[in-house]
């Protein structure tokens, strides 16, 4: 393997340690009793996004009071002061109660960490516990029409003047912009020699007049991101994040907590492997008991490998995490990998359970259209976050040493 090793990221991460300590194995414990006493809402399948996003933020309101909310966040902000480890068991036991998403994320998992790293005091006072709490839900301003992949050819311009910015653009993809109360968003304040240079992060009102968000429908049928156009929007400078034009280097912070290990991800794949294999088994939602079925069983058993690696890929970059190394290219490893994987085998469960697995908003759809929905949800894992594409451009030129590509 060293022989493909350019840069030793990858020479000295088979090791790895996968044991818990005592103590984390208590927390798990704690933390599993918690969820027996207040199980997670199940969500109905039909359920208008206005109406999930009132009952997850009350979720999130009880798993805040329960302790459960931005757990490795500092004391002082709200949090427990938690490990990584930790907060890594906590994904891995909601995900196993079948906890809905949080509707905060944004600003609990991208938003929080970025302001605790380079907001200032009054920042980290007014925005944070709003975030765990759910009173407050955020949204992340970065894509524009003309800059997702290639982020630093944004255009959106904030102008410098006395006591602010004004905000002009178009933002797009923005999830969750319509419930937004505030959002973070990177708008060029000056030309630079690069296209980093110039740009800010800013914290932006969403309640700010000039403001137009207008929803776009998905694959799925829902409006969960947005097109946002602002115009002549007053951003005050007390909501600059660290210096102008220095936003290139704090949106590195928001993007490196978007990828990193995904615990939850794996436990849904354990889960939805497990689904498959009992409807094979035609143990569960009537399904047919093909697994007698040469290409299936194949696909099957590929898809359970295809867990197991990705079990080991998460433990990886938890063992790197925990012993304060920095995360390098594991984490495009890891997005790139969890995102295919899902996608095939969602196409395996497809396979399996036939053409009615494919109806939605019929009745006569397999288990209320449940995997058509995932499978379409799941279409987007290799576009957000990165694309599989910008990932191996990550890997060929970090890991392999090969140039970049020509600009
Ligand atoms: C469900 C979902 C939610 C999202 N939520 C948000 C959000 O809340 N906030 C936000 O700011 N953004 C959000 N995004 C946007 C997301 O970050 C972008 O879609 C992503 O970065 C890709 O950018 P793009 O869509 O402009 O595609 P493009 O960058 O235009 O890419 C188009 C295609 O070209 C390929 N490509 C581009 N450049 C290269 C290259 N150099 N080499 C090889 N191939 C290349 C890409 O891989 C892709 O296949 C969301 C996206 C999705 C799907």
């Amino acid at each position: 393997m060293s022989g493909y090793v350019r840069r030793g990221q990858f020479d000295r991460s088979c090791d790895m340690d996968l044991r818990f300590s005592a103590s984390q194995e208590q927390f798990r414990q704690e933390l599993r009793r918690w969820l027996e006493q207040h199980p997670p809402p199940e969500l109905p399948p039909e359920l208008p996004l206005a109406e999930e996003v009132r009952l997850l933020r009350q979720w999130q309101h009880t798993l805040w009071e329960g302790g459960w909310v931005g757990v490795h966040w500092p004391r002082e902000y709200g949090g427990r002061g938690a490990s990584l480890a930790e907060h890594y068991i906590l994904q891995e036991e909601l995900a196993r109660a079948r906890s809905p998403e949080l509707v905060g994320r944004i600003g609990v998992n991208l938003v929080g960490p970025t302001l605790i790293a380079h907001g200032t005091e009054e920042q980290k006072r007014r925005y944070l516990l709003p975030i765990l709490t759910a009173e407050e839900i955020w949204c992340q301003l970065f894509s524009e029409p003309g800059a997702g992949s290639d982020l630093a050819s944004l255009r959106c311009r904030a102008e410098p003047a006395e006591g602010g910015y004004w905000v002009t653009g178009e933002k797009v993809w923005t999830s969750y912009a319509q419930f937004a109360r505030w959002g973070v968003m990177l708008a060029r304040t000056a030309a630079g020699k690069r296209k980093t240079d110039g740009i800010t992060f800013l914290i932006v009102d969403m309640q700010s007049s000039g403001i137009e968000v207008r929803p776009l429908r998905q694959l799925t049928g829902s409006e969960e991101f947005n097109q946002v156009h602002f115009d002549r929007v007053w951003v005050p400078r007390e909501q600059l994040v660290g210096e102008e034009g220095q936003g290139w280097h704090i949106a590195q912070t928001t993007l490196s907590h978007e990828r990193g290990t995904s615990p939850r991800q794996l436990v849904i794949h354990r889960i939805l492997l497990h689904e498959m294999l009992r409807t094979a088994r035609g143990e569960r939602d009537g399904g047919p008991p093909l697994s007698a079925h040469p290409l299936l069983r194949q696909e099957m058993a590929q898809a359970w490998i295809e867990v197991e690696l990705f079990k080991l890929l998460n433990w990886r970059v938890l063992t790197r995490l925990q012993r304060g190394e920095k995360l390098g290219a594991e984490a495009s490893v890891v997005k790139l990998f969890w995102s295919e994987m899902s996608q095939r085998m969602h196409e395996t469960a497809l396979h399996l359970l036939g053409p009615r697995s494919i109806l939605l908003g019929d009745p006569r759809g397999f288990a209320h259209g449940r995997w058509a929905r995932s499978y379409l949800y799941y279409r987007a894992a290799t576009i957000f976050a990165g694309t599989s594409e910008i990932q191996r451009n990550i890997l060929a030129q970090r890991v392999l040493g090969l140039p970049r590509e020509p600009r």
